[in-house]
Protein backbone atom coordinates (compact mmCIF):
# COMPACT_ATOMS: atom_id res chain seq x y z
CA UNK A 1 0.00 0.00 0.00
CA UNK A 2 1.43 3.60 -0.87
CA UNK A 3 2.76 5.67 2.28
CA UNK A 4 0.40 8.28 4.15
CA UNK A 5 2.32 11.91 2.54
CA UNK A 6 2.93 13.96 4.90
CA UNK A 7 1.94 17.22 4.22
CA UNK A 8 4.17 19.73 5.53
CA UNK A 9 2.09 22.94 3.71
CA UNK A 10 -0.84 22.25 5.40
CA UNK A 11 0.60 21.76 8.72
CA UNK A 12 2.88 25.40 8.63
CA UNK A 13 -0.04 26.82 7.65
CA UNK A 14 -1.58 25.48 10.71
CA UNK A 15 0.90 26.87 12.31
CA UNK A 16 1.20 30.36 11.24
CA UNK A 17 -2.26 30.66 11.71
CA UNK A 18 -1.74 30.10 15.24
CA UNK A 19 0.99 32.73 15.28
CA UNK A 20 -0.74 35.07 13.53
CA UNK A 21 -4.04 34.89 16.46
CA UNK A 22 -1.27 35.53 19.36
CA UNK A 23 0.68 38.30 17.53
CA UNK A 24 -2.56 39.88 16.79
CA UNK A 25 -3.28 40.37 20.21
CA UNK A 26 -0.07 41.92 21.33
CA UNK A 27 0.82 44.90 22.12
CA UNK A 28 4.12 45.33 20.55
CA UNK A 29 4.66 43.36 17.72
CA UNK A 30 7.15 40.55 17.42
CA UNK A 31 10.10 41.68 14.94
CA UNK A 32 12.65 39.43 13.56
CA UNK A 33 15.99 41.21 11.41
CA UNK A 34 17.50 38.75 8.79
CA UNK A 35 21.36 39.22 7.53
CA UNK A 36 22.32 38.37 4.02
CA UNK A 37 25.87 38.41 2.55
CA UNK A 38 26.13 37.93 -1.25
CA UNK A 39 23.66 37.32 -4.15
CA UNK A 40 23.04 34.06 -4.04
CA UNK A 41 19.69 33.41 -6.36
CA UNK A 42 18.78 30.54 -3.72
CA UNK A 43 19.05 32.87 -0.35
CA UNK A 44 17.06 35.10 -2.23
CA UNK A 45 13.92 33.12 -2.50
CA UNK A 46 14.56 31.74 0.91
CA UNK A 47 14.80 35.74 2.24
CA UNK A 48 11.77 36.48 0.13
CA UNK A 49 9.63 33.02 1.82
CA UNK A 50 10.80 34.85 4.83
CA UNK A 51 9.37 38.55 4.46
CA UNK A 52 6.26 36.79 3.36
CA UNK A 53 5.37 34.19 6.37
CA UNK A 54 6.38 37.36 8.40
CA UNK A 55 3.79 40.27 6.43
CA UNK A 56 1.73 36.73 7.22
CA UNK A 57 1.57 36.53 11.05
CA UNK A 58 1.98 40.34 11.48
CA UNK A 59 5.67 40.26 12.76
CA UNK A 60 7.58 42.99 11.79
CA UNK A 61 10.84 42.58 9.32
CA UNK A 62 13.76 43.77 8.27
CA UNK A 63 16.59 42.33 5.91
CA UNK A 64 20.21 43.67 5.82
CA UNK A 65 22.04 43.04 2.38
CA UNK A 66 26.01 43.00 3.03
CA UNK A 67 28.30 42.30 -0.06
CA UNK A 68 29.73 39.13 -0.68
CA UNK A 69 33.16 40.63 0.43
CA UNK A 70 31.77 42.18 3.74
CA UNK A 71 34.79 42.64 6.40
CA UNK A 72 34.24 40.44 9.48
CA UNK A 73 34.25 43.03 11.30
CA UNK A 74 31.62 45.05 9.84
CA UNK A 75 29.05 41.98 9.40
CA UNK A 76 29.49 41.52 13.30
CA UNK A 77 28.67 45.61 13.98
CA UNK A 78 25.32 44.76 12.05
CA UNK A 79 25.09 41.61 14.37
CA UNK A 80 25.50 43.92 17.38
CA UNK A 81 23.20 46.60 16.60
CA UNK A 82 20.45 44.26 16.07
CA UNK A 83 21.58 42.47 19.72
CA UNK A 84 20.48 45.98 20.92
CA UNK A 85 17.69 46.80 18.90
CA UNK A 86 14.78 46.39 21.41
CA UNK A 87 11.43 46.03 18.29
CA UNK A 88 14.08 42.91 17.19
CA UNK A 89 13.52 39.74 18.96
CA UNK A 90 15.00 37.32 16.40
CA UNK A 91 18.46 37.87 14.27
CA UNK A 92 18.09 35.25 11.53
CA UNK A 93 21.42 34.77 9.57
CA UNK A 94 21.98 33.01 6.19
CA UNK A 95 24.78 29.99 5.90
CA UNK A 96 26.45 29.67 4.34
CA UNK A 97 28.55 32.40 4.42
CA UNK A 98 31.27 33.10 2.35
CA UNK A 99 34.77 31.94 2.95
CA UNK A 100 36.64 34.88 4.19
CA UNK A 101 33.84 34.86 7.07
CA UNK A 102 33.99 33.03 10.19
CA UNK A 103 31.02 30.78 10.96
CA UNK A 104 31.46 30.80 14.27
CA UNK A 105 32.52 33.93 15.49
CA UNK A 106 29.19 34.68 13.71
CA UNK A 107 26.58 32.66 15.27
CA UNK A 108 28.96 33.69 18.86
CA UNK A 109 27.98 37.08 17.97
CA UNK A 110 24.31 36.66 17.93
CA UNK A 111 22.66 37.25 21.70
CA UNK A 112 21.30 34.14 22.49
CA UNK A 113 18.03 35.13 23.35
CA UNK A 114 17.21 36.58 19.73
CA UNK A 115 19.37 33.36 18.07
CA UNK A 116 15.34 31.81 17.00
CA UNK A 117 17.73 29.15 14.91
CA UNK A 118 19.94 28.07 17.65
CA UNK A 119 23.11 28.34 16.34
CA UNK A 120 24.77 29.88 19.41
CA UNK A 121 27.12 27.50 21.13
CA UNK A 122 25.42 28.32 24.76
CA UNK A 123 22.08 27.44 22.78
CA UNK A 124 23.12 24.09 21.69
CA UNK A 125 24.65 23.35 24.76
CA UNK A 126 21.16 23.92 26.04
CA UNK A 127 19.59 22.04 23.33
CA UNK A 128 22.25 19.09 24.24
CA UNK A 129 21.56 19.28 28.24
CA UNK A 130 18.39 19.08 27.62
CA UNK A 131 17.37 22.07 29.06
CA UNK A 132 14.59 24.49 28.05
CA UNK A 133 15.89 26.63 24.43
CA UNK A 134 14.48 27.45 21.30
CA UNK A 135 14.53 24.29 18.98
CA UNK A 136 16.75 24.92 15.92
CA UNK A 137 13.64 25.46 12.76
CA UNK A 138 14.62 22.45 10.81
CA UNK A 139 15.17 19.45 13.60
CA UNK A 140 11.99 21.49 15.22
CA UNK A 141 10.31 20.98 11.80
CA UNK A 142 10.78 17.39 11.57
CA UNK A 143 9.37 16.61 15.31
CA UNK A 144 6.74 18.78 14.62
CA UNK A 145 5.57 16.80 11.27
CA UNK A 146 6.08 13.34 13.65
CA UNK A 147 3.65 14.80 16.58
CA UNK A 148 0.86 15.85 13.72
CA UNK A 149 0.86 12.36 12.22
CA UNK A 150 1.35 10.69 15.67
CA UNK A 151 4.20 8.79 15.11
CA UNK A 152 5.79 8.51 18.52
CA UNK A 153 10.06 8.15 18.20
CA UNK A 154 9.81 6.73 21.76
CA UNK A 155 10.99 2.73 21.98
CA UNK A 156 11.75 3.39 18.02
CA UNK A 157 15.04 3.16 16.04
CA UNK A 158 15.90 6.21 14.07
CA UNK A 159 18.56 6.43 11.71
CA UNK A 160 19.77 9.99 10.67
CA UNK A 161 21.87 10.42 7.65
CA UNK A 162 23.82 13.30 7.65
CA UNK A 163 25.47 14.85 10.92
CA UNK A 164 26.00 18.98 10.19
CA UNK A 165 25.67 20.99 12.87
CA UNK A 166 22.22 22.78 11.62
CA UNK A 167 20.20 19.11 10.72
CA UNK A 168 21.77 16.05 11.83
CA UNK A 169 23.33 16.62 15.32
CA UNK A 170 20.68 18.93 16.82
CA UNK A 171 18.00 16.23 15.04
CA UNK A 172 19.76 13.28 17.11
CA UNK A 173 19.28 15.33 20.24
CA UNK A 174 15.44 16.35 20.04
CA UNK A 175 14.88 12.36 18.99
CA UNK A 176 16.55 11.41 22.23
CA UNK A 177 14.39 14.02 24.12
CA UNK A 178 11.65 12.04 22.85
CA UNK A 179 13.00 8.62 24.20
CA UNK A 180 14.20 7.42 20.83
CA UNK A 181 17.62 4.79 19.49
CA UNK A 182 19.12 7.09 17.20
CA UNK A 183 22.39 6.32 15.15
CA UNK A 184 23.50 9.19 13.12
CA UNK A 185 25.47 8.45 9.80
CA UNK A 186 27.62 10.05 7.43
CA UNK A 187 29.78 9.81 4.67
CA UNK A 188 32.46 7.37 6.74
CA UNK A 189 29.74 5.19 7.72
CA UNK A 190 30.37 1.48 6.48
CA UNK A 191 27.16 -0.13 5.45
CA UNK A 192 24.96 3.16 4.98
CA UNK A 193 21.76 0.70 3.75
CA UNK A 194 22.54 -1.77 6.51
CA UNK A 195 21.67 1.24 9.01
CA UNK A 196 19.02 2.40 6.89
CA UNK A 197 17.27 -0.97 6.32
CA UNK A 198 17.02 -1.02 10.53
CA UNK A 199 15.20 2.31 11.10
CA UNK A 200 12.06 2.79 11.97
CA UNK A 201 12.32 6.59 11.12
CA UNK A 202 14.83 7.40 8.90
CA UNK A 203 15.35 10.94 8.16
CA UNK A 204 18.04 11.46 5.29
CA UNK A 205 19.76 15.29 5.08
CA UNK A 206 22.86 14.28 2.86
CA UNK A 207 22.36 16.19 0.06
CA UNK A 208 22.50 13.73 -2.74
CA UNK A 209 19.79 13.14 -4.84
CA UNK A 210 18.62 9.15 -5.01
CA UNK A 211 20.97 8.46 -2.02
CA UNK A 212 17.92 6.56 -0.49
CA UNK A 213 16.44 3.83 -2.56
CA UNK A 214 13.78 1.17 -1.80
CA UNK A 215 15.93 -1.30 -1.14
CA UNK A 216 17.42 0.51 2.16
CA UNK A 217 13.72 0.82 3.57
CA UNK A 218 12.10 -1.56 6.16
CA UNK A 219 8.63 -2.19 5.71
CA UNK A 220 6.46 0.26 7.10
CA UNK A 221 8.79 2.47 8.00
CA UNK A 222 8.25 6.38 8.37
CA UNK A 223 10.72 8.22 5.65
CA UNK A 224 11.61 12.23 6.33
CA UNK A 225 13.60 13.59 3.78
CA UNK A 226 15.39 16.75 4.59
CA UNK A 227 16.93 17.40 1.84
CA UNK A 228 16.56 19.97 -0.70
CA UNK A 229 18.30 19.19 -4.09
CA UNK A 230 17.90 19.75 -7.92
CA UNK A 231 16.74 16.44 -10.00
CA UNK A 232 18.86 16.46 -13.47
CA UNK A 233 16.02 18.28 -15.24
CA UNK A 234 16.45 21.01 -12.49
CA UNK A 235 13.67 20.35 -10.47
CA UNK A 236 13.58 20.46 -6.55
CA UNK A 237 14.16 16.97 -5.21
CA UNK A 238 15.26 15.53 -1.87
CA UNK A 239 17.38 12.24 -0.91
CA UNK A 240 14.76 9.72 -1.45
CA UNK A 241 13.84 8.16 -4.34
CA UNK A 242 10.16 9.33 -3.66
CA UNK A 243 8.25 6.87 -6.28
CA UNK A 244 9.44 3.68 -4.97
CA UNK A 245 10.72 4.36 -1.05
CA UNK A 246 6.46 5.19 -0.69
CA UNK A 247 5.62 1.71 -2.13
CA UNK A 248 7.38 0.54 1.23
CA UNK A 249 7.04 3.34 4.02
CA UNK A 250 4.12 3.89 5.83
CA UNK A 251 4.33 8.03 5.71
CA UNK A 252 7.07 9.93 3.81
CA UNK A 253 7.50 13.42 3.41
CA UNK A 254 7.52 14.82 -0.01
CA UNK A 255 10.31 17.52 -0.98
CA UNK A 256 9.30 19.69 -2.08
CA UNK A 257 6.35 20.52 0.65
CA UNK A 258 7.63 18.29 3.28
CA UNK A 259 9.91 20.05 5.77
CA UNK A 260 10.47 22.83 3.90
CA UNK A 261 7.43 24.80 4.88
CA UNK A 262 7.21 23.41 8.65
CA UNK A 263 11.05 24.73 9.34
CA UNK A 264 9.51 28.38 8.16
CA UNK A 265 6.78 28.22 9.80
CA UNK A 266 8.90 26.86 13.15
CA UNK A 267 10.79 30.67 12.77
CA UNK A 268 7.98 32.28 13.00
CA UNK A 269 6.89 30.53 16.33
CA UNK A 270 10.35 30.45 17.67
CA UNK A 271 10.23 34.41 16.63
CA UNK A 272 6.90 35.00 18.94
CA UNK A 273 8.09 32.60 21.75
CA UNK A 274 11.24 35.11 22.33
CA UNK A 275 9.18 38.23 21.34
CA UNK A 276 6.87 36.91 24.37
CA UNK A 277 10.29 36.39 26.74
CA UNK A 278 11.39 39.56 25.73
CA UNK A 279 8.11 41.08 26.90
CA UNK A 280 7.25 44.84 25.94
P1 LIG B 1 25.77 19.42 4.97
O1 LIG B 1 26.31 20.35 5.98
O2 LIG B 1 26.39 19.32 3.62
O3 LIG B 1 25.76 17.96 5.62
C1 LIG B 1 25.43 16.83 4.89
C2 LIG B 1 25.64 15.63 5.76
O4 LIG B 1 25.28 14.47 5.02
C3 LIG B 1 27.08 15.44 6.20
O5 LIG B 1 27.12 15.02 7.56
C4 LIG B 1 27.61 14.35 5.27
O6 LIG B 1 28.60 13.52 5.86
C5 LIG B 1 26.34 13.53 5.03
N1 LIG B 1 26.38 12.85 3.75
C6 LIG B 1 26.55 13.41 2.53
N2 LIG B 1 26.57 12.45 1.58
C7 LIG B 1 26.40 11.28 2.22
C8 LIG B 1 26.38 9.93 1.79
N3 LIG B 1 26.51 9.60 0.50
N4 LIG B 1 26.22 8.96 2.72
C9 LIG B 1 26.09 9.28 4.03
N5 LIG B 1 26.12 10.54 4.50
C10 LIG B 1 26.28 11.53 3.60
O7 LIG B 1 24.24 19.72 4.70
P2 LIG B 1 23.07 20.31 5.64
O8 LIG B 1 23.27 21.76 5.77
O9 LIG B 1 22.90 19.47 6.84
O10 LIG B 1 21.83 20.08 4.67
C11 LIG B 1 21.53 18.78 4.21
C12 LIG B 1 20.42 18.84 3.20
O11 LIG B 1 19.26 19.35 3.84
C13 LIG B 1 20.68 19.77 2.02
O12 LIG B 1 20.05 19.23 0.88
C14 LIG B 1 20.00 21.07 2.43
O13 LIG B 1 19.59 21.83 1.31
C15 LIG B 1 18.81 20.53 3.17
N6 LIG B 1 18.27 21.41 4.19
C16 LIG B 1 16.92 21.55 4.20
C17 LIG B 1 16.32 22.32 5.16
C18 LIG B 1 14.83 22.43 5.17
O14 LIG B 1 14.30 23.25 5.89
N7 LIG B 1 14.12 21.57 4.44
C19 LIG B 1 17.09 22.99 6.11
C20 LIG B 1 18.46 22.81 6.09
C21 LIG B 1 19.04 22.00 5.14
P3 LIG B 1 30.05 14.08 6.31
O15 LIG B 1 29.80 14.82 7.60
O16 LIG B 1 30.87 12.89 6.49
O17 LIG B 1 30.50 15.00 5.22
Amino acid sequence: MAAVVMDGKTLAAKIKEQVRRQVEKMERKPGMAMVLVGEDPAAQVYEAGKRRDCQQCGIYYETYRLPEDVPQEELLDVIRFLNKREGIDGILIQFPLPDHLDDRAVQMAIRPDKDVDCVHPSNVGDLTLGMDCLWPCTPAGVMRLLAEYNIDPAFKNCTMVGRSNIVGKPQAMLLLRRDCTVTVCHTKTPDLAAECRRADILISAAGHTNLITADMIKEGAVVIDVAVNRDADGRLCGDVDFEAVSQKASCITPVPGGVGPVTRAILMENTLTAAVRHGK
